[in-house]
């Protein structure tokens, strides 16, 4: 039975290009990075052009990026480090619909005294601009929001976001874990401090992530010890990974028109033969701006484990929501935010496309849907007559 793998925001594959790359640095080019001979000196200078590389994808300078393991971690330290910054102010803004990363991270700071404002979110996702201008204030020390959303794939206005924060004198933190070779960063003339990115979302290994801090933003460092990344994050580098990040920012940098037009029709095609298959079924965050990649839809009187279990025996992957959603049974603080109503909540799929993915494989996944949900009915807990 053949794969079909559409859970690409949980995890990607990693590119052959990006493996092969990475290779030479674990039995040849093994020198620490910081040592003085030439087998650290050689790793040295792999590292420095995968720095570029990251550098280059993001419209950045070398010296504004830090390494770190994961997205998380970038997101832990640029959210800690905001608030060390400005240990004057207590007021953090974020939203209801972040990540774990920077949800548990700000409300861990609700715990220590801060005043943490989350802002809500419409019926399709879309950012409260106006929750937001009101809860801005000159206490405000950090606004932490995410580029766009894992679940529903729905993007948020993060310049706009950024430059209000500004007026207030406030850091601006984006987590830009989901936007990586789906659409354009671009930091040149940004109005964002810091920003996170994970390798693994966009075809290079677990383990390696990246935290851009603009040149002149005040930094507190999380992992105290040694001095590498100027200072900035202590602990060897991961040469191999970092070295496979870069490749794979230079190939998501050559694939970004391929994800504006292939990846984005494919996930349109998939969107509108579900929509024409399945009755009833509903696009969560059709209306906002979305990733090209992503598809959130609920189905309605179905409960979305059942779903997950026959594609599954299918050879279908998917998702509930995020990845640490999947493994509980709790409803998607996501959804939950945007009102989904619970006949419908209990229902929703993720399906997130790639480069690799086929059209042969969205018309299975079209083909098998409408079955599926018909048995799942039949056996549906809920009333349809209510
Ligand atoms: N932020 C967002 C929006 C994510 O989707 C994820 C992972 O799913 C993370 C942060 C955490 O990234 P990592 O798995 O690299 O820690």
């Amino acid at each position: 039975m053949d794969l079909i793998y559409l859970d690409n925001n949980a995890t990607t594959k990693v590119d052959e290009a990006v493996f092969e790359e990475m290779m030479p640095y674990f039995c040849a080019i093994y020198g620490n990075p910081s040592s003085l001979h030439p087998i650290g000196q050689r790793a040295k200078t792999g590292v420095d052009a995968a720095r570029k590389k990251v550098a280059d994808f993001i419209g950045a300078s070398p010296s504004e990026i830090v390494f770190t393991s994961c997205g998380s971690e970038s997101d832990s330290t640029a959210i800690v480090s905001a608030l060390m910054s400005l240990p004057e102010r207590h007021h953090v803004i974020t939203t209801s619909v972040e990540h774990l990363a920077v949800l548990d991270c700000c409300r861990d700071f609700a715990h220590k005294g801060y005043r943490v404002t989350e802002i809500g979110v419409d019926g399709d996702g879309n950012f409260d601009e106006d929750a937001y201008a009101a809860a801005l204030d000159d206490d405000t020390a950090l606004v932490s929001v995410m580029w766009a959303n894992n679940e529903t794939g729905v993007v948020f206005p993060v310049e706009e976001i950024a430059r209000a924060a500004k007026r207030h004198g406030a850091l601006v933190h984006v987590d830009a874990v989901q936007v990586a070779g789906k659409i354009p960063i671009d930091m040149r003339g940004s109005s964002i401090d810091t920003l996170a990115l994970s390798g693994h979302k966009f075809h290079a290994p677990k383990g390696i992530g990246a935290l851009y801090i603009r040149e002149g933003t005040p930094f507190h460092k999380l992992f105290l010890g040694g001095h590498q990344e100027r200072n900035r994050r202590a602990g060897t580098e991961n040469t191999a990974s970092i070295i496979g990040f870069g490749k794979a920012c230079e190939l998501a940098a050559a694939f970004l028109e391929h994800e504006a037009t292939y990846v984005k029709d494919l996930r349109d095609r998939l969107q509108e033969g579900l929509c024409r298959a399945v009755p009833g079924a509903a696009v969560l965050g059709c209306n906002a701006e979305r990733t090209p990649n992503t598809l959130c839809i609920a189905f309605p009187y179905a409960q979305e484990d059942g779903i997950l279990q026959e594609l599954s025996e299918m050879g279908i992957c998917a998702s509930s929501g995020s990845a640490c959603n999947s493994r509980t049974l709790d409803a998607s603080h996501v959804l939950t935010a945007m009102g989904v109503p619970s006949s419908l909540l209990n229902g929703a799929i993720r399906f997130s496309l790639s480069r690799y993915s086929t059209r042969q494989e969205i018309d299975r996944l079209i083909e098998v849907m409408p079955r599926i949900i018909n048995d799942l009915e039949s056996m549906s807990i809920w009333d349809k007559e209510q």
